[in-house]
């Protein structure tokens, strides 16, 4: 007999979990208006609001702790952590930031000015935030294929070249650099292929564009390519991860994702000339070039969380576990984005709860119900995060009304995955009976999903 996969890992310190009533979560969600981001953590039994920062770190990143120099200039955990960067990126230049948005914004100040363009595989939110609020654009260049939700290919989130080249050959001069995202998140946690890689990167590089990856989840990333694209098969993944940051001219770090720590980012490159100039930012906004808001112990867990998380093993038991729940939700016939990701599952909310009609949030309503089935907490990606036209004032109900599932890293095991499965069937299996959604009764001017109040209907 063939033995079964297991976790490459084992448990040597746990944290309890706490169960609760449907009666008290109904209190606590009428409490929290209807929004999951109110809740008290304590409130909920497995949360899957986000995979950053919410991972667990390993015993040899928790010893690391206690070796944190904490110099304020020059401490031994910087040049840790710098060499660490060095040798699986491969970039020569490193500044630390306090995590991924801080990265983005020590950068971006020195290239991003007023009328810039910046294409891009479906920027984040933050990145997208960070040029917007430079007043430059940021132009999507995802291939077509990433919307539709039920198309299973193996890179989802590549960049379309001819939409690129579009984008780079109408605005000459004007494009500071090309955002190449892996996984590309705002997609599901798409991966991108390395030959979409290269070509994006020389395509770039013909117009004279230089290309900085946006590297929240490079190692799954480098997953994807080792088990799905021809000729990696053999390769490690350190070897990948070279290679992709080989095409590349600088990258963004969001550290509470694939670092595998609670908080950290970082930039690095092989550019002198950009290194110069976002040093000058990094001072003011994040500190000392040697610890850019980070404490001296967590740059060396993070040294530790970049070398544990380019192992196969580790990847392997992740992504084996997020598979895992979609094959559980392929069982019930629940719709989800396919094929599923990297970091999260999408749930198809619409497809859901068809009787919920489009104006009452469908998705925010199944993250309600799923929350009272069972003290499960997912994250609204649908129209309450679309927020209204900045010129009408109406909602926008044209994009998709998803409920985000994301599995933290080393947090949960698959008896909670089975949880989460059966929960999301017993509401599947009332969908009908479900007819009225949410109201707004409160909102932010902008970015209002964190703070909304709502109201349940009927
Ligand atoms: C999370 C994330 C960021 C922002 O990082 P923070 O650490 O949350 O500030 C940027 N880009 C991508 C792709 C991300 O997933």
């Amino acid at each position: 007999m063939e033995l079964p996969f297991a976790e490459s890992w084992k448990i040597k310190m746990i944290e309890p979990l706490r169960k609760s009533t449907r009666a008290e979560r109904e209190q606590w969600l009428e409490a929290a208006h209807n929004n999951v981001f109110m809740l008290k953590a304590e409130q909920v039994y497995i949360d899957c609001l986000t995979d950053s920062g919410t991972g667990a770190m390993s015993d040899r990143q928790w010893s690391e702790m206690m070796l944190g120099d904490e110099s304020y200039a020059g401490a031994t955990s910087f040049f840790k952590f710098e060499s660490t960067v060095q040798r699986i990126f491969g970039f020569k230049y490193v500044i630390p930031t306090h995590q991924g948005r801080a990265a983005e914004n020590v950068l971006f100040s020195y290239l991003v000015k007023q009328g810039h363009v910046i294409p891009g595989n479906a920027h984040f939110d933050t990145t997208k935030g960070h040029i917007e609020s430079r007043h430059a654009s940021a132009i999507d260049v995802t291939i077509d294929e990433a919307k539709d939700t039920q198309l299973e290919i193996p890179f989802k989130g590549n960049v379309s070249l001819e939409k690129l080249e579009k984008v780079l050959s109408e605005n000459q001069g004007n494009v500071p650099f090309m955002v190449l995202t892996v996984t590309n998140n705002t997609v599901g946690g798409q991966p991108v292929s390395m030959q979409n890689i290269r070509e994006t990167a020389e395509l770039c590089h013909k117009y004279g564009v230089p290309v900085v990856m946006d590297s929240a989840r490079f190692a799954e990333n480098a997953y994807f390519i080792k088990t799905r694209e021809e000729g990696y098969a053999d390769k490690t993944i350190k070897e990948i991860a070279k290679e992709m940051y080989s095409y590349v001219d600088a990258m963004t770090m969001s550290a509470k994702k694939d670092g595998l720590v609670n908080m950290g980012g970082f930039i690095a490159t092989n550019r002198e000339d950009w290194y110069e100039g976002a040093k000058l930012f990094c001072i003011p906004f994040e500190g000392f070039l040697t610890y850019g808001g980070l404490n001296g112990r967590d740059l060396n867990a993070l040294a530790v969380g970049l070398d544990e998380n380019t192992e196969f093993e580790m990847l392997e038991t992740r992504i084996h576990q997020v598979q895992y729940l979609a094959s559980k939700l392929d069982e019930y016939g629940i719709p989800y984005q396919r094929p599923v990701g990297g970091h999260a599952l999408f749930i198809d909310a619409d497809k859901v709860l068809c009787n919920v009609p489009i104006k009452e949030f469908p998705a925010q309503t199944l993250t309600c119900e799923l929350y009272l089935e069972a003290g499960i907490r997912g994250c609204e990606i649908g129209y309450i995060l679309a927020d209204r036209d900045p010129v009408t004032r109406e909602n926008r109900f044209g994009g998709m009304d998803l409920l985000r599932l994301c599995i933290p890293r080393r947090v949960y095991t698959d008896n909670h995955m089975n949880v989460i499965a059966a929960a999301l069937k017993n509401v599947y299996d009332r969908r009908n009976e479900i007819t009225h959604g949410v109201a707004i009764e409160w909102e932010a001017p902008l970015m209002r999903h964190f703070t909304v109040k709502l109201k349940r209907l009927g």
